[in-house]
């Protein structure tokens, strides 16, 4: 399956999960083993041979595509998660979300030192969020080699929060 097939199964769901945010579904690519397989076969393309020691993903659609790839490379995965759900002791940092704040934790040792990561989300918006991301992989002495979409709101231009923060931007289906 090409990437233009994939592209054709996610879902535009306007106002969710509030009025004026048209909402990227991508359960439907998920749920079609053939597009899930193309969309791991990219991402894993864009990150083999470059010595990747772990990939970070984002709860929790990214969580899917993160897993997966973690997988197909042989190395670990570690969750970023929302405040209050990681179980053990966390590191912290407070984003920007479109409208107001969030938190997002990570465990203390769910990176190493020296690390190099690869952050994976489903989804590229204001960037917010993947920035807090490499936040908390930075806080562990380790750095981001790669960020990693599926889908990219193009014109929210979150990827030059990120530019510079390490590795290249790359997503998979831009609007
Ligand atoms: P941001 O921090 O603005 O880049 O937002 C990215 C996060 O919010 C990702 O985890 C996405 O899953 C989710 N998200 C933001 N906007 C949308 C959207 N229009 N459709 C689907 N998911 C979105």
């Amino acid at each position: 399956m090409t990437l233009d097939r994939v592209r054709a199964l996610i879902r535009d769901v306007p106002d969710f999960p509030q009025p004026g945010i048209l909402f990227k579904d991508i359960t439907p690519v998920m749920g079609d083993a053939a597009a899930f397989q193309t969309v791991l076969d990219a991402l894993e393309e864009r990150l083999r041979g470059r010595d990747f020691d772990r990939v970070v993903a984002i709860e929790s659609r990214g969580f899917v595509f993160g897993a997966a790839l973690a997988d197909r490379l042989e190395i670990g995965f570690s969750p970023v998660r929302k405040l209050g759900k990681l179980p053990y002791k966390t590191h912290r940092i407070e984003y920007a979300l479109e409208y107001g704040k969030g938190v997002l934790e990570s465990h203390v040792d769910a990176v190493h030192p020296g690390e190099k990561v690869a952050v994976v989300d489903d989804l590229l918006a204001t960037g917010g969020t993947a920035w807090g991301a490499a936040q908390l992989v930075e806080k562990q002495q380790a750095k981001v080699g790669a960020f990693l979409f599926v889908v990219e709101l193009a014109f929210l231009k979150g990827r030059s929060r990120l530019e510079g923060l390490g590795g290249p931007v790359e997503a998979l289906i831009a609007y």
